[in-house]
Protein backbone atom coordinates (compact mmCIF):
# COMPACT_ATOMS: atom_id res chain seq x y z
CA UNK A 1 0.00 0.00 0.00
CA UNK A 2 0.88 3.04 -0.90
CA UNK A 3 2.71 5.51 2.21
CA UNK A 4 0.35 6.87 4.12
CA UNK A 5 -0.23 10.39 5.43
CA UNK A 6 -2.50 11.10 8.32
CA UNK A 7 -4.34 14.51 8.09
CA UNK A 8 -5.58 16.32 11.24
CA UNK A 9 -8.05 18.24 9.32
CA UNK A 10 -11.65 20.20 9.62
CA UNK A 11 -14.29 20.10 6.76
CA UNK A 12 -14.93 22.80 4.70
CA UNK A 13 -18.45 22.31 2.69
CA UNK A 14 -17.05 24.35 -0.18
CA UNK A 15 -14.11 21.59 -0.81
CA UNK A 16 -11.60 24.48 -1.64
CA UNK A 17 -9.65 24.07 1.64
CA UNK A 18 -9.40 21.55 4.66
CA UNK A 19 -9.99 18.00 4.43
CA UNK A 20 -11.00 17.75 1.00
CA UNK A 21 -8.32 20.05 -0.29
CA UNK A 22 -6.26 17.13 2.09
CA UNK A 23 -6.97 14.46 0.46
CA UNK A 24 -6.96 15.26 -3.30
CA UNK A 25 -3.26 17.24 -3.08
CA UNK A 26 -2.00 13.85 -0.75
CA UNK A 27 -3.39 11.81 -3.58
CA UNK A 28 -1.64 14.13 -6.59
CA UNK A 29 1.66 13.58 -4.72
CA UNK A 30 0.86 10.08 -4.96
CA UNK A 31 0.57 9.09 -1.51
CA UNK A 32 -2.72 8.09 0.23
CA UNK A 33 -4.60 10.23 2.78
CA UNK A 34 -6.08 9.51 5.79
CA UNK A 35 -8.07 11.74 8.05
CA UNK A 36 -8.77 13.11 11.58
CA UNK A 37 -11.28 15.49 11.26
CA UNK A 38 -10.95 18.51 13.75
CA UNK A 39 -13.93 20.35 12.78
CA UNK A 40 -17.03 20.93 11.29
CA UNK A 41 -17.02 24.30 9.59
CA UNK A 42 -19.74 25.93 7.66
CA UNK A 43 -18.56 28.29 4.83
CA UNK A 44 -18.46 28.74 1.07
CA UNK A 45 -16.08 30.27 -1.32
CA UNK A 46 -17.20 33.53 0.32
CA UNK A 47 -17.44 33.80 4.03
CA UNK A 48 -16.95 31.16 6.99
CA UNK A 49 -20.00 31.45 9.05
CA UNK A 50 -18.96 29.14 12.27
CA UNK A 51 -17.76 25.72 13.61
CA UNK A 52 -17.88 23.10 15.58
CA UNK A 53 -14.92 20.98 16.97
CA UNK A 54 -14.56 17.82 17.45
CA UNK A 55 -14.09 17.26 21.03
CA UNK A 56 -10.63 15.77 21.37
CA UNK A 57 -11.14 12.17 22.43
CA UNK A 58 -13.38 11.63 19.45
CA UNK A 59 -10.10 13.39 17.50
CA UNK A 60 -8.04 10.61 18.91
CA UNK A 61 -10.38 7.94 18.29
CA UNK A 62 -9.87 8.34 15.20
CA UNK A 63 -6.41 9.01 14.70
CA UNK A 64 -5.78 5.84 16.83
CA UNK A 65 -8.02 3.82 14.61
CA UNK A 66 -5.87 3.74 11.95
CA UNK A 67 -2.47 3.81 13.33
CA UNK A 68 -2.23 0.30 13.07
CA UNK A 69 -3.95 0.03 10.19
CA UNK A 70 -2.55 2.04 7.69
CA UNK A 71 1.00 2.60 6.49
CA UNK A 72 1.60 5.81 8.05
CA UNK A 73 5.06 7.49 7.86
CA UNK A 74 3.80 11.25 8.15
CA UNK A 75 1.07 13.86 9.92
CA UNK A 76 -0.33 16.75 8.39
CA UNK A 77 -1.92 19.44 10.56
CA UNK A 78 -4.49 21.76 9.33
CA UNK A 79 -7.11 23.88 10.89
CA UNK A 80 -7.13 22.08 14.61
CA UNK A 81 -9.97 24.75 16.03
CA UNK A 82 -9.52 24.53 20.08
CA UNK A 83 -6.50 24.06 22.37
CA UNK A 84 -7.69 20.47 23.50
CA UNK A 85 -7.06 19.46 19.90
CA UNK A 86 -3.60 21.21 19.53
CA UNK A 87 -2.71 19.49 23.09
CA UNK A 88 -4.58 16.02 22.09
CA UNK A 89 -1.94 16.22 18.47
CA UNK A 90 0.97 16.94 20.60
CA UNK A 91 0.19 14.28 22.75
CA UNK A 92 -0.50 11.49 19.86
CA UNK A 93 3.08 13.13 18.74
CA UNK A 94 5.43 12.38 21.19
CA UNK A 95 3.93 8.88 21.17
CA UNK A 96 4.76 8.60 17.48
CA UNK A 97 8.34 10.28 17.31
CA UNK A 98 9.23 8.47 13.72
CA UNK A 99 5.94 10.16 11.91
CA UNK A 100 7.48 13.20 10.25
CA UNK A 101 4.96 15.91 11.22
CA UNK A 102 3.95 18.71 8.93
CA UNK A 103 2.01 21.91 10.58
CA UNK A 104 0.48 24.11 8.95
CA UNK A 105 -0.25 26.75 11.81
CA UNK A 106 -3.92 27.45 10.35
CA UNK A 107 -5.06 30.58 12.48
CA UNK A 108 -7.90 32.20 9.76
CA UNK A 109 -9.92 31.35 6.67
CA UNK A 110 -8.31 33.06 3.98
CA UNK A 111 -11.52 34.90 3.22
CA UNK A 112 -11.10 36.31 6.69
CA UNK A 113 -13.23 33.82 8.52
CA UNK A 114 -12.21 33.11 12.08
CA UNK A 115 -11.78 29.41 12.47
CA UNK A 116 -10.60 29.52 15.94
CA UNK A 117 -10.25 31.77 18.78
CA UNK A 118 -6.49 33.27 17.53
CA UNK A 119 -4.76 34.15 20.45
CA UNK A 120 -5.10 31.27 22.33
CA UNK A 121 -4.59 28.76 19.32
CA UNK A 122 -1.59 30.98 19.31
CA UNK A 123 -0.25 29.77 22.70
CA UNK A 124 -1.28 26.54 22.10
CA UNK A 125 0.79 26.20 18.87
CA UNK A 126 4.19 26.68 20.88
CA UNK A 127 3.67 22.77 22.53
CA UNK A 128 3.58 21.94 18.63
CA UNK A 129 6.07 23.25 17.05
CA UNK A 130 9.05 21.30 18.24
CA UNK A 131 7.42 18.34 16.80
CA UNK A 132 7.56 19.11 13.50
CA UNK A 133 9.70 18.31 10.64
CA UNK A 134 8.39 21.70 8.91
CA UNK A 135 6.34 24.49 9.57
CA UNK A 136 4.52 25.88 6.67
CA UNK A 137 3.07 29.95 7.97
CA UNK A 138 1.67 32.69 6.00
CA UNK A 139 3.75 35.77 6.53
CA UNK A 140 0.59 36.33 8.33
CA UNK A 141 0.66 33.76 10.59
CA UNK A 142 4.55 34.02 11.26
CA UNK A 143 3.94 37.70 12.71
CA UNK A 144 0.73 35.84 14.53
CA UNK A 145 2.88 33.28 16.16
CA UNK A 146 6.14 35.12 16.91
CA UNK A 147 4.88 38.53 17.84
CA UNK A 148 7.60 39.98 15.67
CA UNK A 149 7.13 42.08 12.16
CA UNK A 150 10.10 41.87 10.67
CA UNK A 151 10.19 38.69 8.37
CA UNK A 152 13.63 37.00 9.02
CA UNK A 153 13.88 38.04 12.78
CA UNK A 154 10.34 36.35 13.19
CA UNK A 155 11.64 32.95 11.64
CA UNK A 156 14.31 32.99 13.79
CA UNK A 157 12.22 33.18 16.92
CA UNK A 158 10.43 30.60 15.28
CA UNK A 159 13.61 28.07 15.73
CA UNK A 160 14.53 29.55 19.05
CA UNK A 161 10.85 28.42 19.61
CA UNK A 162 11.85 24.65 18.56
CA UNK A 163 11.31 24.67 14.68
CA UNK A 164 13.21 22.42 12.84
CA UNK A 165 12.40 23.84 9.26
CA UNK A 166 10.27 26.55 7.90
CA UNK A 167 8.68 27.67 5.06
CA UNK A 168 7.52 30.73 5.03
CA UNK A 169 4.66 31.72 2.22
CA UNK A 170 4.77 35.00 0.66
CA UNK A 171 0.97 35.58 -1.04
CA UNK A 172 0.24 38.15 1.88
CA UNK A 173 3.17 40.42 1.15
CA UNK A 174 2.72 43.55 -0.98
CA UNK A 175 4.60 41.82 -4.06
CA UNK A 176 2.05 42.74 -6.88
CA UNK A 177 4.15 41.00 -9.58
CA UNK A 178 5.14 37.44 -7.58
CA UNK A 179 4.89 35.65 -4.47
CA UNK A 180 8.19 34.77 -2.80
CA UNK A 181 8.64 31.44 -0.76
CA UNK A 182 11.33 31.08 1.21
CA UNK A 183 12.81 27.59 3.05
CA UNK A 184 15.03 27.80 5.76
CA UNK A 185 16.35 24.57 7.74
CA UNK A 186 17.88 25.10 11.07
CA UNK A 187 17.96 28.39 10.94
CA UNK A 188 19.49 28.47 7.59
CA UNK A 189 17.91 29.66 4.26
CA UNK A 190 18.09 26.98 2.25
CA UNK A 191 15.96 27.84 -0.85
CA UNK A 192 13.83 31.01 -1.76
CA UNK A 193 11.33 30.47 -5.35
CA UNK A 194 9.36 33.45 -6.75
CA UNK A 195 6.40 32.64 -9.47
CA UNK A 196 4.37 35.33 -10.87
CA UNK A 197 1.35 36.44 -8.85
CA UNK A 198 -2.10 35.04 -10.48
CA UNK A 199 -5.10 37.38 -10.06
CA UNK A 200 -7.55 36.52 -7.45
CA UNK A 201 -7.71 34.94 -3.87
CA UNK A 202 -7.97 31.18 -3.63
CA UNK A 203 -9.59 29.21 -1.36
CA UNK A 204 -7.10 26.41 0.15
CA UNK A 205 -3.85 27.08 -1.38
CA UNK A 206 -1.92 26.65 1.81
CA UNK A 207 -3.68 23.79 3.02
CA UNK A 208 -2.94 22.44 -0.70
CA UNK A 209 0.85 22.81 -0.62
CA UNK A 210 1.28 21.37 2.84
CA UNK A 211 -0.57 18.33 1.91
CA UNK A 212 0.99 17.68 -1.11
CA UNK A 213 4.90 18.15 0.54
CA UNK A 214 3.47 16.02 3.68
CA UNK A 215 2.70 13.23 0.81
CA UNK A 216 6.28 13.55 -0.95
CA UNK A 217 7.70 13.64 2.17
CA UNK A 218 6.09 10.40 3.23
CA UNK A 219 7.41 9.29 -0.61
CA UNK A 220 11.11 9.60 0.87
CA UNK A 221 11.65 13.09 -0.98
CA UNK A 222 14.41 15.65 1.40
CA UNK A 223 12.58 18.50 2.12
CA UNK A 224 13.77 20.35 -0.38
CA UNK A 225 12.61 18.59 -2.69
CA UNK A 226 9.11 17.86 -1.73
CA UNK A 227 8.98 21.76 -1.45
CA UNK A 228 9.89 22.20 -5.20
CA UNK A 229 7.31 19.31 -6.09
CA UNK A 230 4.58 21.27 -4.61
CA UNK A 231 5.32 24.76 -5.27
CA UNK A 232 5.66 23.70 -9.13
CA UNK A 233 2.70 21.41 -8.68
CA UNK A 234 0.67 24.04 -6.64
CA UNK A 235 1.15 26.96 -9.55
CA UNK A 236 -0.50 24.76 -12.22
CA UNK A 237 -3.63 23.68 -9.85
CA UNK A 238 -4.35 27.64 -9.05
CA UNK A 239 -3.41 28.62 -12.72
CA UNK A 240 -6.52 26.18 -13.74
CA UNK A 241 -8.89 27.26 -10.43
CA UNK A 242 -12.52 27.91 -10.89
CA UNK A 243 -14.96 31.07 -9.76
CA UNK A 244 -17.83 30.07 -8.21
CA UNK A 245 -19.47 33.37 -8.03
CA UNK A 246 -18.58 36.72 -9.00
CA UNK A 247 -16.79 37.75 -5.81
CA UNK A 248 -15.86 34.25 -4.01
CA UNK A 249 -12.69 32.87 -3.62
CA UNK A 250 -11.45 30.77 -6.62
CA UNK A 251 -11.58 26.81 -5.63
CA UNK A 252 -8.14 25.09 -6.90
CA UNK A 253 -8.41 22.47 -9.42
CA UNK A 254 -6.29 19.82 -8.02
CA UNK A 255 -7.05 17.19 -10.54
N1 LIG B 1 -8.86 24.32 7.05
C1 LIG B 1 -10.15 24.61 6.90
C2 LIG B 1 -11.18 23.65 7.39
C3 LIG B 1 -10.52 25.78 6.31
O1 LIG B 1 -11.82 26.03 6.18
C4 LIG B 1 -9.52 26.69 5.84
C5 LIG B 1 -9.90 27.92 5.19
O2 LIG B 1 -11.02 28.22 4.92
C6 LIG B 1 -8.19 26.36 6.01
C7 LIG B 1 -7.91 25.17 6.61
C8 LIG B 1 -7.07 27.22 5.53
O3 LIG B 1 -7.18 27.44 4.18
P1 LIG B 1 -6.02 28.08 3.30
O4 LIG B 1 -5.31 26.97 2.65
O5 LIG B 1 -6.78 28.90 2.31
O6 LIG B 1 -5.14 28.86 4.21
Amino acid sequence: MRPTVLCFSGLDPSGGAGLQADIEAVGQSGAHAAIACTALTIQNSQQVFGFEPTPKDLLLAQANAVVNDLPIRCVKSGMLGTTDNIIALAGFLSEHPDYVYVLDPVLVANSGGSLGHQATLVKAFETLIPYASLITPNTVELRALTGIEDLELATQKLFAMGAQAVLVKGGHEDTPDYIQNRLYISGELISETRCPRLEGEYHGSGCSLASFIAGRLALGDNLKTAVQHAETWLFGVLKRAESPVKNGQKIPKRF
